[in-house]
């Protein structure tokens, strides 16, 4: 077991965060390299693994979760890459088949918010759960789903920040800012949405700002959708908007309010603080959960 290693490759819209390791415990090396071309990100990348492949000895396996629309279906013809998307340079990049030409070793490949979900699943808020959701809310809205014990791939993947939810343009009068949908979920509550509505950084924010009250009852009425059609044992709320604490207290009460008591489960009526929870990974959980795709590869 000793020289079993693994490679994990947490690929976002702003960072590649590349690491080396077996577990939260035993994490041997890490970079962060910014996002620009696919061929110099993915090029870093390659030249990291090369150098602690050295160090460390052959890996058994990669583990690549990375930010979409993405082809997951290892029997398409484009698995692996990009899809069209705006993020310039990125459509139809094929972040797969560049790492099998460097690397001949099995490698996993899913979202970033599947990979999140999984590393949760592995050691963080969800072990032991089959079915349950890892919701991110920072530059972008996305989540993963676990269902009965396999993460949900289906057509695609879910696009779970592009729901529709109320709009009361009275109380809120900003049009939303998704640039397919507008007043998508996304549109309406993702980082870049909230600076653009209250004028300054979400990060800027004090707690008692009311941005934070029209947040929470964006992000309580999208749970609430994921609840009733879902039915997830838990919800983990990550990204940097949505580990805000004070949000996620808001959110509770929101939901609670929302449901109205008709899904009648003591997890939500009476433990929602423990149904509705921050990761247990911190800001770790989808580098480690490239690790723990790795080690299913
Ligand atoms: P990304 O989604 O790019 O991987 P983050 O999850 O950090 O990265 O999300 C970045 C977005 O979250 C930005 O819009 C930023 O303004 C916002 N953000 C980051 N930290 C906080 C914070 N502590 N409170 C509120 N908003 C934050
Ligand atoms: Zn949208």
């Amino acid at each position: 077991m000793g020289s079993v290693i693994f490679g994990g490759i947490e690929g976002g819209g702003t960072k590649f965060i590349c690491a080396v390791g077996t577990s939260p415990d035993d994490i041997r090396r890490e970079t962060r390299i910014p996002t620009t071309t696919p061929e110099e990100t993915l090029g870093q990348a390659v030249l990291f693994f090369n150098e602690a492949e050295k160090d460390f000895g052959r890996f058994s396996a990669l583990g690549v979760a990375c930010f979409g629309p993405l082809d997951p279906n290892p029997d398409s013809p484009t698995y692996g890459h990009i899809l069209p998307t705006p993020k310039p340079g990125w459509s139809n990049a094929n972040v797969i088949g560049t790492l099998k030409s460097a690397f001949d070793i099995p490698i996993a490949f899913d979202t970033d918010v599947n990979g999140a979900a999984f590393g949760e699943w592995t050691w963080g808020a969800a072990k032991g759960l089959d079915t349950f959701i890892y919701l991110t809310i920072g530059t972008g809205i996305g989540g993963g789903l676990m269902a009965n014990g396999k993460l949900v791939h289906g057509l695609l993947h879910p696009e779970m920040g592009h729901i529709m939810i109320p709009h009361d343009k009275e109380r809120d009068p900003f049009e939303g800012e998704c640039i397919f949908h507008k007043d998508c979920f996304e549109g309406l509550a993702s980082g870049p949405a909230m600076e653009k509505r209250w004028g300054q950084k979400a990060e800027t924010l004090p707690h008692d700002h009311p941005a934070w009250g029209l947040e929470a009852y964006y992000v309580a009425l999208a749970l609430a959708n994921y609840i009733t059609t879902l039915s997830p044992q838990i919800i983990v709320i990550g990204g940097g908007v949505g580990e805000r604490e004070e949000l996620l207290s808001l959110v509770r009460k929101n939901v609670q309010i929302i449901l109205n008591g008709y899904v009648h489960s003591p997890a939500i009526t009476r433990g929602i603080e423990e149904y509705i929870v921050s990761p247990g990974l911190r800001g770790r959980s989808g580098m480690l959960g490239a690790i723990a795709l790795a080690q299913t590869a």
